[in-house]
């Protein structure tokens, strides 16, 4: 099976073992998703060094979308699995810009993958 995000065009950033893009079907403005170079399925399978390279992409991601869309705050997800709710199984870092006010009451941020546990 052919892999999107191994054809991925539209790279915004980059460096020796990682890419970052746009999400095609953004949760907000701005959403961005980190990748390896390399096709791996889920996150607990990459090296230390596609790891950092992760992490280096995902802070000049912050860095790039604090100056472009000014948002209030971050979530950063990993979905690993079918069960936690993957569905394109080359691993991606989703860097999810928030803004005041984009929902009515955000409290418990990533707690809502299940939702209704968000709130505790
Ligand atoms: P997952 O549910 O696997 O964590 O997330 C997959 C993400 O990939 C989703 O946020 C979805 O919007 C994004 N996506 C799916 N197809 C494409 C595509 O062709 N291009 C880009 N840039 N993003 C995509
Ligand atoms: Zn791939």
């Amino acid at each position: 099976m052919t892999c999107i995000f191994c054809n991925i065009k539209e790279v915004i950033l980059e460096n020796n073992l990682a890419f970052a893009f746009y999400d095609k079907f953004p949760v907000n403005k701005g959403h961005l998703l980190i990748i390896p170079k390399r096709h791996v399925e889920e996150y607990f399978e990459l090296t230390n060094e596609e790891r950092t390279a992760i992490d280096v992409l995902l802070m000049e991601g912050k860095t790039l979308l604090d100056k472009t869309y000014e948002p209030d705050g971050y979530n950063i997800g990993i979905n690993c699995g079918k069960a936690a709710g993957q569905t394109v199984f080359h691993v991606h870092v989703h860097l999810i810009p928030r803004y005041n006010g984009d929902m009515e009451d955000p409290r418990g941020g990533v707690r809502g993958v299940i939702p209704k546990k968000r709130i505790y």
